[in-house]
This record gives structure tokens, C-alpha cells and sequence, in this order.
């Protein structure tokens, strides 16, 4: 072996061996996701395919299982469970979305980030009601899953989704382990300073993320660009860092622009990577 030939191979080893001792984030994706399930905007043709085309080069995936009834009634009731399984399509695909959050959930317990790129959404679903695209409340139940297993026991969920997570605040009401953080602010900068004042202030076992981009600039609430979505990212990051051992995982809520959706998840995830990361 020659010199240029041996120091090359030094060198993939040494890359070997550090991408060995870095965690890489996850994505939770499952191609069942792709199902035309319902007529909302959240369902069109087509939402996730340009995201997961562009994630799959870059991260690894992990396909999700349904979650079961029991797990769905950790939050909802069985009144609830009853009037969305009369459509067994949309039965099946909100149980796979929520199957996709606990996964979710469960990888990060090792201090992997990992992001459930799912659909239908869930923060607009009550214990006992849903409305705005969502069915079973994907990150509540996640998050309840993950305090009675035991490893945590505390949560904080941040929803930076345009919309107020009314499903999900319901679900915790008088729950001391749970906090959750949403902002109405809609200036970009009092946002972004709003975030970053509050997290200095809370404290949390585990950072469980409803991410919703429909606050984005070429979407709904057209105020965030995708630098402003790594910025969360990097904040959300130094926040797992900080304070839960890097538990941190995040959950697909809004975001109705399939390209700027794509686009917004990367920047997310990019300003994830910290040192140890990747
Ligand atoms: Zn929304």
C-alpha cells in the first residue's frame, strides 16, 4: 500500500470511527402516509413525498407499526377511539401516525433526535373531540407513553405551529409533569426571542416538539423563514443538550406548501446538529 493509498484509509477510519460515536437524528416515516386518507389539506396527494425524497439521502429512516387501541386510550376515550375507527382507512393511518410519535419518542430515550414525519397531525385532538386535520393527539400520546414507562418524568412539549395546540393543552390540563409552550406572537424577531427567554426558564426529563411549519413565509401564516426553522432547531438542541440528555423528538403538525414544507423540515433538522450530533 502506498503512502497516499494508506492515509486515505487512515482517514475512513477515522471517519468510521467518529460517526460511530455520534448520534444521528432519525426520521419515522412509513409509506402508508401517502394515503389520499381524507379530504383536508393536510391529507392532499403528494404533501410529504418532496420531504421524504429529500431526508432519505441524509438521515436514516425508521418505518413505524401502528400504534394499538390501548395506547390510543392512554389519552382518548373510547367514545373518541369508536367514531374514527368507522373508517377504517383513516383508522389505520392516524393509528400509524401515532404509531410514528411513540417510536418517536421511545428512539429519543437514548438521546437520538428524531423527527415522526406523519400525517394525519394530532395537536387539535381533545380527549373526547378532534377538528383541524387531526384525529388521535399523535405527541400527547407519545408523551403519556413515555411518563408511564418510567424513564422520564417530566415533559415539556413546544408547539411552533401557526395554530394553538387546544388537543394537546386539554390532554395535560392539571398535569404538573407537563408543560407546553406555544407562542401567538406574530412578529418573526419577538418570536424567536420569545422562545428563546422562555426555554432559559423551563426545565424538562424530555423536549417533545409539535412541528408545525404553517407559520413559514410561503405558507399560511407567512412569517418564519428556513433559517428561522434551523434557529429553532439549534435552540430546541441546546435546550436537549442542557437539560434532558438529549432527549428530544419532534412531530409533523401543519405546514400546506409541499415544497417550502420540505425545505423548512430540513433546515429544522439541520440546526439540530450540535457537537456529538450529526
Ligand atoms: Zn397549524
Amino acid at each position: 500500500m502506498n503512502f497516499l493509498k494508506e492515509y486515505v484509509h487512515l482517514q475512513q477510519k477515522v471517519i468510521k470511527i467518529k460517526s460511530r460515536g455520534e448520534k444521528m437524528t432519525k426520521i419515522i416515516y412509513h409509506e402508508d402516509f401517502a394515503a389520499h386518507y381524507a379530504m383536508d389539506p393536510a391529507a392532499e396527494p403528494g404533501r410529504l413525498e418532496p420531504a421524504v425524497n429529500l431526508l432519505k439521502e441524509k438521515y436514516s429512516l425508521i418505518v413505524p407499526k401502528p400504534a394499538d387501541k390501548e395506547q390510543i386510550l392512554l389519552i382518548h376515550s373510547e367514545r373518541h377511539y369508536h367514531s374514527i375507527s368507522a373508517d377504517r382507512l383513516l383508522l389505520h393511518t392516524a393509528l400509524l401516525s401515532a404509531g410514528a410519535a411513540i417510536e418517536a419518542a421511545k428512539t429519543a430515550m437514548n438521546g437520538e433526535y428524531t423527527f415522526a414525519l406523519c400525517r394525519p397531525p394530532g395537536h387539535h385532538a381533545s380527549p373526547d373531540s378532534c377538528w383541524g386535520f387531526c384525529y388521535f393527539n399523535n405527541i400527547a400520546i407519545a408523551v403519556k407513553e413515555a411518563l408511564q414507562v418510567g424513564k422520564v418524568n417530566s415533559a415539556l412539549i413546544v408547539d411552533f405551529d401557526l395554530h394553538f395546540g387546544d388537543g394537546t393543552a386539554n390532554a395535560f390540563e392539571g398535569v404538573k409533569e407537563v408543560s407546553f409552550w406555544h407562542s401567538h406572537e406574530t412578529n418573526r424577531q419577538r418570536y424567536l426571542e420569545h422562545l428563546r427567554s422562555d426555554l432559559d426558564n423551563l426545565d424538562a426529563d424530555i423536549v417533545a416538539i409539535s412541528a408545525g411549519f404553517d407559520r413559514g413565509v410561503d405558507d399560511w401564516g407567512g412569517i418564519l423563514t428556513a433559517d428561522d426553522y434551523k434557529e429553532i432547531g439549534t435552540l430546541l438542541a441546546f435546550f436537549a443538550r442542557q437539560k434532558c440528555q438529549n432527549r428530544l423528538f419532534a412531530v409533523l403538525e401543519g405546514g400546506y406548501n409541499h415544497q417550502a414544507l420540505a425545505k423548512n423540515i430540513d433546515a429544522f433538522l439541520s440546526g439540530l446538529k450540535t457537537p456529538g450530533h450529526a
